[in-house]
């Protein structure tokens, strides 16, 4: 589920518990950023849930290598993304 929001402090959230993805208009600049959050808030609603908060109380949040791995995914296939979008 997508969940679209006018204004928010991240660019978006992912809620492990009740598979809801969050987007924050305000946070974003241009499609582009937009496609990166929902394609990186997506990456965790396929990842390990019990992993990301393994990792997230390990290492923290900048270095949890679930971040990082949504971060990559999202990059690599936000252009793909937004070409079969608009052109
Ligand atoms: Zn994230």
């Amino acid at each position: 589920m997508l969940e679209w929001y006018s204004k928010g402090e991240d660019c978006g959230d992912y809620d492990f518990e009740d598979n809801i993805i969050s987007v924050y208009k305000n946070q974003h600049n241009s499609v582009l950023e937009i496609i990166h959050t929902i394609i990186h808030e997506w990456c965790h609603y396929k990842q390990s849930t019990k992993k990301y908060y393994q990792y997230d109380s390990e290492l923290g949040y900048l270095k949890n290598p679930l971040e990082i791995q949504a971060d990559e995914i999202a990059d690599k296939l936000k252009l793909k993304c937004r070409k079969d979008l608009f052109y």
